[in-house]
């Protein structure tokens, strides 16, 4: 058994089984042997990869469109401009180099980054050492102030529950101890007031997840924007309201077992946008953009013709493969979502227009 397998085990036969929720919080933040603690997981040698890291046309085009929606507010200074988990900072140094000739953007910048991995902060602070950011680990630390903001790949990596119909009632997956090996089992039925909702589209035995943090974090960002200004891009895989299990865990690129070696792989779920935009109500959103159509109407095409200029050979070929992915449905053009929080009244942000 690893260390965070016993240390799970030994919580499991104190007070019971555990909810996915604390078995995931537990796999990815544990402060010593935890999934994000431990390591930086992005890239080729990694377990995974995103946009920002398969083309620099992401950060390009999200720091655009952020910069476009801080023109329309009227340029509000001094505001904060602000990323939720920034893994290994490329998504930032890519819209900070696409916006440096944003007149008067860079100035009224504050660079606030929401990261809880001790690791990828010092990514970071390579990446971004020119930008002097400033590191808070919750949302609750963001400035009073107009905030832009930008999420990849940040809502998939809170904890989820799940919960399994049973009449009127709900069974929680829970993670429990068989055997000596974790293992999956179901509470007994109980009512969930907070799940009434979801009476009306599923039928017994169907499983629907829940994501309190994620909730909490939309709630924050909502009144921030609403109170002072500013702009939310959120982009993840996911659809507006979920439905079945979507809990995953990935090493190596590949798909694995999440039970199968704790605080080794990378957990994900699935985001509930409506969830999102329900909790962040203080503020408006913009409706559900597939990624592919976000980015085609932020310029994607434009942009790679343009970078196409300057690359022959196998760089040229890379950089058409990875336009292809970003974009095409049946790789991440569709699976993945973008969706905007601004202040009632104001413009949609660039590329979530109705
Ligand atoms: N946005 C980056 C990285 C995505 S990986 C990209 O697109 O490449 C998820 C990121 O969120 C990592 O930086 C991880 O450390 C961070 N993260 C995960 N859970 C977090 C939490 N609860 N609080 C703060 N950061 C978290």
């Amino acid at each position: 058994m690893t260390g965070l397998t016993q240390h799970l085990a030994a919580r499991i036969a104190t007070t019971g089984p555990v909810s996915i929720a604390e078995y995931m919080a537990e796999c990815l933040l544990h402060p010593t042997l935890g999934y994000y603690a431990t390591r930086d997981p992005l890239g080729a040698e990694g377990d995974f990869t995103t946009a920002p890291e398969i083309s620099q046309m992401f950060g390009e085009l999200v720091g655009l469109a952020l910069a476009q929606a801080w023109i329309d507010q009227g340029r509000p200074a001094p505001f904060t401009l602000a990323e939720l988990g920034p893994g290994r900072g490329t998504l930032m140094a890519d819209l900070l180099r696409a916006t440096r000739r944003v007149p008067g953007f860079h100035d009224a910048a504050r660079l606030v980054l929401v990261e809880a991995s001790p690791v990828l902060r010092a990514r970071q602070a390579q990446a971004l050492e020119a930008y002097a950011p400033e590191w808070i680990g919750t949302v609750d630390g963001l400035p009073d102030a107009p905030l832009f903001l930008v999420a990849n790949e940040f809502f998939d990596a809170l904890p989820i529950r799940q919960f399994v119909r049973d009449g009127a009632g709900w069974r929680e997956r829970q993670v429990g101890v068989r055997d000596g090996a974790l293992c999956f089992g179901l509470s007994a039925a109980t009512p969930r007031p907070e799940l009434a909702h979801r009476l009306e589209d599923t039928r017994d035995g169907d499983l629907v997840e829940t994501c309190a943090p994620a909730a909490a974090v939309a709630a924050t960002l909502g009144a921030r924007i609403a109170g002072h200004g500013g702009a939310a891009l959120v982009v993840d895989y996911g659809d507006w309201r979920s439905l079945g299990d979507t809990f995953q865990a990935v090493r190596g690129h590949e798909k694995t077992d999440p039970l199968a070696d704790p605080g080794a792989a990378d957990l994900t779920a699935h985001v509930d946008f409506e969830a999102l935009a329900g909790a962040a109500g203080d503020a408006a959103h913009t409706r559900l953009a597939p990624q592919g159509l976000f980015l085609e109407r932020l310029g994607i095409e434009h942009r790679a013709e343009a970078l196409a200029k300057g690359l022959s050979g196998p760089a040229l070929d890379s950089h058409a493969a990875a336009f292809r992915r970003l974009t095409l449905p049946e790789e991440m053009g569709s699976l993945f979502k973008a969706i905007g929080f601004h202040p009632r009244g104001t413009a949609p942000p660039p590329g979530l227009e109705a």
